[in-house]
């Protein structure tokens, strides 16, 4: 690994630092070799995953340490958060000179642990395991993890479950939380603290005329971005909480997270989120709530010969790219998807007439649009109860499509329309054969989730394309991890 350590450089107010705490019987779990070639480990680095992924393993180049930051939790201002259960144990250069953070997950406890054991279930360390290659595989900017273990140790949830640890890769571990917590706790940090931001994340925004407003208007419209992203392949975060959500834009924490099946927009994915704050539909709008919160951390770094109420002017405007940003994105995703050229002006009404079906059908939201490339209309209008709308859609939609270039649309939408998701009932499956030690399913699934767009007639089972049927209780997710 080629280190570039740099998070220990900041104040040391603004972590803990400390060893992981192994588990007993610490075991191989899955390893992500492609990756770990792109983060350039060496290969006795890779022959030693095992150790490095279960925190028997540190390096002398990077003093592992527990970030602290505070957060906004369903709404509420929570104070203080911190790497309960997780320590930045690497900073490390890719091959592409990107510096990447190796954060290892389950790692015991640290000063921000609260009440928590620092631990976590190999249930949840898979969970994010493989949504983290499925989000990665389908171009959306995600954490990863090079690999996880699994252990002999008992963890207590609910119920007794086993303990495990993850170590995951992301551009970026600071949250909008950091900055909360820094406000709050330690306001002498802020310059200090966003000006290292920018030169690590924003680089190019240092020479911009006021380089803190040009990072605020990155940091929006990245998000913006992510969450378009997101609602193009029915991803739902599950715990959008100002504390889990990055300055890159780059999808974090997504603990009790969903890819949507069904169609339901107001879809609860997480069983603790009892107001349906974090539902598919929500997603847009609590981001641009988050962004307003962190903006508002901005406000005490007012530029020299500035009056303050032009800075928070100038601030606020940041936010108004977000809207703009989101829809454009959203919109041209929309139409690839369904194969209708963006520059028509009935292509995106279209869209949403599609949806509004799949909504009132309830039809899967994933299988739909595969249908649709597949041009398997017929199938789709028996799954239909209200025929006549659908018949009335496919009117319109082919008269869109009929004297526009369609060899090139339908090459665009199986880019936009994976045929593989990481459904509820498959991360199930995988997790209760690997609590019986056998992790043939998380190696099944991995391989189908690299290539999400590529039908793989040997990996794939039938249950992998489409919903479980209506009388199956869904699996529902919960945030204790
Ligand atoms: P989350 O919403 O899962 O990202 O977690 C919120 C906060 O709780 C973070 O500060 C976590 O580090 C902390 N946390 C969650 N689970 C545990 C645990 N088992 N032990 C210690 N801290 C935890
Ligand atoms: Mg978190």
């Amino acid at each position: 690994m080629l280190f570039n350590s740099r998070y220990p450089a900041l104040s040391p107010k603004l972590y803990h630092q400390q060893m992981p705490l192994p588990l007993i019987g610490a075991k191989a779990g899955h390893f992500n070799q492609v990756l770990a070639e792109e983060l350039q480990w060496s290969a006795e680095e890779q022959a030693a995953w095992v150790e490095i992924c279960s925190g028997q393993r540190t390096f002398s180049e990077f003093p592992p340490l527990a970030m602290v930051y505070a957060g906004h939790q369903f709404g509420q201002w929570a104070g203080q958060l911190g790497d309960g259960r997780g320590l930045l144990i690497a900073q490390i250069l890719d091959k592409k000179q990107q510096t990447i953070d190796l954060h290892l997950k389950g790692a015991g406890q640290t000063p921000y642990s609260r009440m928590g054991d620092g631990r976590a279930v190999l249930r949840s360390v898979i969970r994010e395991y493989l949504a983290g290659h499925a989000l990665n595989a389908l171009g959306i900017p995600s954490s990863n993890a090079v690999g996880f273990t699994s252990s002999t140790q008992g963890v207590q949830r609910e119920k007794l479950e086993l303990g495990a640890m993850l170590l995951r890769t992301s551009d970026c571990h600071i949250r909008l939380g950091h900055f909360e917590w820094i406000n709050q706790y330690q306001a002498d940090l802020l310059a200090d603290f966003t000006q290292k931001c920018i030169e690590w994340h924003y680089p190019e925004c240092l020479h911009a005329e006021q380089p803190i407003l040009a990072f605020a208007t990155q940091v929006v419209q990245r998000t913006a971005i992510m969450i378009a992203k997101w609602q193009l392949v029915g991803f739902a975060h599950g715990v959008m909480n100002t504390d889990n959500l990055n300055i890159t834009g780059s999808t974090l924490d997504f603990g009790p997270y969903g890819f949507m099946e069904r169609f339901r927009p107001n879809w609860i994915n997480n069983h603790s989120d009892y107001q349906g704050r974090y539902t598919y539909q929500q997603q847009p709008s609590i981001g641009h709530w988050n962004l307003w919160i962190w903006l508002n951390n901005l406000m005490p770094l007012i530029p020299e010969g500035y009056e303050k109420e032009q800075w928070k002017e100038d601030l606020t405007a940041c936010l108004s790219h977000y809207e703009p940003i989101f829809l454009e994105h959203y919109r041209l995703g929309l139409c690839q998807k369904m194969g209708l050229p963006d520059f028509h002006q009935e292509s995106f009404d279209c869209g949403m007439l599609f949806l509004r079906i799949l909504q009132s059908e309830q039809l899967d939201y994933t299988q739909s649009f595969i249908r649709l490339q597949n041009k398997e209309y017929q199938l789709l209008l028996d799954d239909c109860l209200d025929r006549r709308q659908f018949e009335q859609f496919l009117q319109q939609y082919q008269s869109i499509r009929e004297h526009q270039d369609q060899a090139a649309l339908d090459q665009a939408m199986q880019q936009a329309n994976p045929r593989y998701i990481l459904r509820n009932h498959m991360a199930q499956r995988a997790i209760e054969l690997a609590e019986r030690n056998d992790f043939s399913e998380v190696d099944r699934l991995f391989s189908l989730l690299s290539q999400p767009f590529t039908k793989q007639p040997v990996v794939e089972r039938a249950e992998d394309l489409g919903p479980l049927p209506n009388d199956v209780p869904e699996v529902m997710v919960s945030c204790s991890s």
